[in-house]
């Protein structure tokens, strides 16, 4: 691509933010305007299902993530508050709700995804809440007070942190699930056990294998949750729908659309530059779907990755060695337990080795005497000691990783 002089970025969050200063660091001296439909401007994501729901005093700017001053610093133009309507990339245009157009050499699509809601009828009454935007959890803080009732659908991270969140709150909590067990498409069977019974005891109510058939509001604005299997209504003050997100892409005209997006997953589809199929248009974060060397294509849902994205992507616009790929990483908090996870977790029986290691045992994918995923709980030092093992492919015998007595810091040296 030519010589770049201007660069807009559309979306101020994880990959957005993390995209600009990376152009700054890397001496970018043109002109970057970063733009976002929200009017809160840039804050972090992942506190919406913990913190601002639990501390009724948290402000949009207690969860920034990035400051006017730094803005301002870094010689930013901000827009923040008008949507994107129109995305042009033959013209490198951007058009406005507002009638504003603005023209670039380069533009970076970091418009993340919004939540999904069911396709069922109800799904979007007004005490049927999702949780994206820090209005979403504003809304529902003030609708739920300790002492009301809430269901909240969906059995994946956002479910289970937002249940845990309301719960601590002092709102009795009815968790849903569509399957037999809460996270055990992302976590070890075993662990999902724990973590579950963890939640149970604090107060969650579990409901499992069920099938939401419509949701009915009453005259005073609760919501009846009505099953598939005529089993009984379930009455509530307010139900949270944590059932996904799907890409955010509706800027782009259908014959773009057919062009640049990913038909089986959604998301706009980018090289490993992050770059779309038009030169000096990119797409990062959870809007983008990677294609890989092998033809593959990823698409993620997690903040590490949109922001290692947003760094990818400036160095790809300056035209200079993209950084390298960091193990994968995520952590979710759930009232009092701090998870988090590295690399792959296999479906696997046969490659999980179990590590009993203080209250909570950390799981282990081993392939080849090669770990390729960790997941603990209160326990960061141990996903630590794995991701230095997968990084350097360190050689190890499950056996080895299974002794409590060979300390995680001296087995991640090999
Ligand atoms: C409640 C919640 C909790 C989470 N917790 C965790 C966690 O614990 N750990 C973890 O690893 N990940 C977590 N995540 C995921 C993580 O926050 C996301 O992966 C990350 O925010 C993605 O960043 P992004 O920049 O790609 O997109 P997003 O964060 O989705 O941001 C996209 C931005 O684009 C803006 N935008 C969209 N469309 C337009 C338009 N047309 N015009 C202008 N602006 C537009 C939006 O307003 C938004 O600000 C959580 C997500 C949520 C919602």
């Amino acid at each position: 691509m030519s010589q770049v002089n201007s660069v807009i970025v559309v979306g101020s969050s994880a990959a957005g933010v993390s995209c600009i200063r990376q152009l700054r660091n890397g001496g970018f001296t043109g002109s970057i305007r970063l733009v976002d439909k929200d009017k809160h401007g840039a804050y972090e994501r992942p506190p919406l299902s913990k913190q601002v729901l639990i501390n009724p005093q948290l402000k949009s700017d207690d969860i920034s993530l990035v400051s006017g001053e730094e803005l301002a610093e870094l010689n930013i133009d901000s827009y923040f508050g008008d949507k994107v309507t129109n995305i042009l990339p033959d013209l490198r245009k951007v058009i406005f709700e507002s009638g504003k157009e603005f023209v670039a050499d380069a533009i970076v699509i970091a418009t993340g995804g919004e939540a999904r809601r069911l396709p069922i009828e109800g799904s979007n009454l007004p005490h049927v809440f999702v949780l994206r935007h820090f209005q979403d959890a504003i809304n529902l803080r003030q609708k739920l007070l300790p002492g009301s009732c809430v269901a909240v659908i969906g059995g994946g991270f956002i479910g289970a942190e937002t249940s845990a969140s309301l719960s601590k709150l002092g709102v009795s909590v009815h968790w849903l699930n569509a399957a037999e067990l809460p996270l055990s498409h992302l976590l070890p069977r075993e662990l999902c056990e724990k973590i579950v019974a963890n939640h149970c005891a604090d107060g969650l109510n579990l409901i499992t294998n069920c099938r939401i058939n419509k949701f009915v509001e009453q005259a005073d604005g609760s919501i009846s949750i009505l099953f598939s299997d005529d089993t009984e209504t379930l009455n509530v003050d307010a139900v949270v729908l944590g059932v996904g997100m799907s890409p955010e892409t509706p800027y782009f005209s259908d014959h773009v659309s057919a062009k640049v997006l990913n038909k089986a997953m959604g998301g706009i589809e980018v090289n490993e530059s992050q770059e779309t199929q038009y030169p000096g248009i990119y797409a990062a974060g959870d809007v983008a779907a990677v294609i890989q060397s092998d033809g593959s294509v990823l698409r993620h849902g997690h903040w590490q990755s949109a922001q290692y994205q947003g760094e990818r992507t400036a160095a790809s616009i300056l035209n200079k060695s993209l950084p390298a790929k960091p193990v994968d990483w995520f952590w979710s908090d759930q009232g009092d337990l701090h998870i988090e996870m590295a690399g792959e977790i296999l479906p696997t029986e046969q490659h999980l080795v179990v590590r009993h290691e203080g209250d909570w045992p950390v799981y282990f994918s081993v392939l080849d005497n090669r770990v390729v995923g960790a997941v603990s709980v209160n326990n960061p030092n141990a996903v630590r000691a794995a991701m230095r093992m997968i990084k350097n492919a360190v050689n190890i015998e499950p056996s080895q990783l299974a002794d409590t007595d060979l300390s995680l810091r001296k087995l991640m040296r090999g």
